[in-house]
């Protein structure tokens, strides 16, 4: 490995394709790309496509395409491919088999057999935000009552966690803790259907494909605790974590890949790119008004501490 490297600033956009983007993606994607390119770093664009039933090449195309019009160009992924190649999820299968063969070295990772009204029913412990914590039914089954079970479904496979408080410093929302075993609990690395799930694929690749830094929405936040866990099991750096505000819609909604005027395929028939990212560096704080503007002119002056840390409502009328 050439020995400059690990002083090189790595960003990630690791979007999955189930649709056409929409605001919410690219606000994301905007920032995630004006922090690495304001301090000369390297984009990487990361395909999650980890659900096939939900996900497309099609769509992967579709959203290059739309960062590329955008003026998000990406150093590395995607179909470009690079170094740390693959980036698509789904053709890393025999990686994430490989770390979770050698995560159950050094942490208890178990079989569990819950259903999801089981995981989400009443009973089940709930906290405040209405997030279900594992109550670890499965950690006391016996290796026989494991084998009957085996023979009539096939389990998801949860690493326990240390009843431990996991604190780190978020570049946007400052510091940050949770609780491992009492605000998220056991969590699945394997799903029943035998792929891998989300928090151990992105835990993987974002070592393997040296990421410094993460951009992403507050709604994972919850999951950042988890993932730097993971980290220490593996024996990797934590990256740098920014959680920036969620956009939501003028009535206060979550944005959805099925709502039409906020999907860039929408916005592309009514704005330029210019037009867009302005009204979305406006947003984030980059801009007194919104105006169109390039991206490159955007990362010029860059500045994290304007951007806004509660979830945004996009204004009537601006887009
Ligand atoms: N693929 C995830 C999503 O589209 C993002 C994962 C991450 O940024 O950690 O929500």
């Amino acid at each position: 490995m050439d020995s400059t490297e690990n002083l090189i600033l790595r960003g990630r956009f690791a979007p999955t394709p189930s649709g056409r983007m929409h605001l919410g993606n690219l606000f994301c994607a905007l920032l995630s790309w004006l922090s690495i390119r304001s301090k000369n770093g390297i984009w990487v664009l990361r395909q999650e496509d980890l659900d096939p039933e939900r996900t497309s090449r099609k769509f992967a195309e579709q959203l290059e395409e739309d960062l590329l019009w955008l003026g998000l160009s990406f150093s590395e992924g995607g179909t470009k491919g690079g170094k740390y190649a693959p980036y698509f999820q789904s053709e890393c299968e025999k990686i994430y088999r490989r770390v979770f063969l050698k995560l159950q070295q050094s942490a208890k990772i178990y079989p569990c057999f819950c259903t999801r009204s089981q995981l989400h029913g009443a009973n089940a412990p709930h906290l405040s935000d209405g997030r279900v914590v594992y109550d670890g039914r499965c950690k006391t089954l016996s290796p026989e009552e494991i084998d009957q079970k085996m023979k009539k479904h096939s389990p998801a496979y949860r690493i326990e966690v240390p009843d431990e408080e996991i604190s780190f410093e978020d570049g946007c929302l400052g510091e940050c803790r949770e609780n491992l075993a009492r605000e998220f609990g056991d969590f699945v690395v394997r799903r029943s259907d035998g792929g891998f799930a989300y928090q151990l694929a992105v835990v993987v690749d974002d070592i393997r494909m040296k990421v410094t830094e993460i951009v992403r929405g507050q709604d994972l936040l919850s999951s950042t605790a988890p993932q730097i866990y993971l980290y220490r099991l593996l024996k990797a750096p934590v990256p740098r974590f920014y959680h920036i505000p969620v956009l939501l819609s003028p009535d206060g909604e979550r944005l959805s890949k099925r709502d039409h005027d906020v999907s860039l395929e929408t916005l592309r028939k009514k704005y330029t790119a210019p037009e867009i990212l302005g009204r979305l560096a406006y947003l984030a704080g980059q801009l007194k008004e919104p105006k169109a503007i390039s991206a490159e002119e955007l990362a010029a002056h860059f500045d994290w501490s304007r951007v806004p840390r509660e979830n945004l409502r996009i204004p009537a009328g601006l887009f």
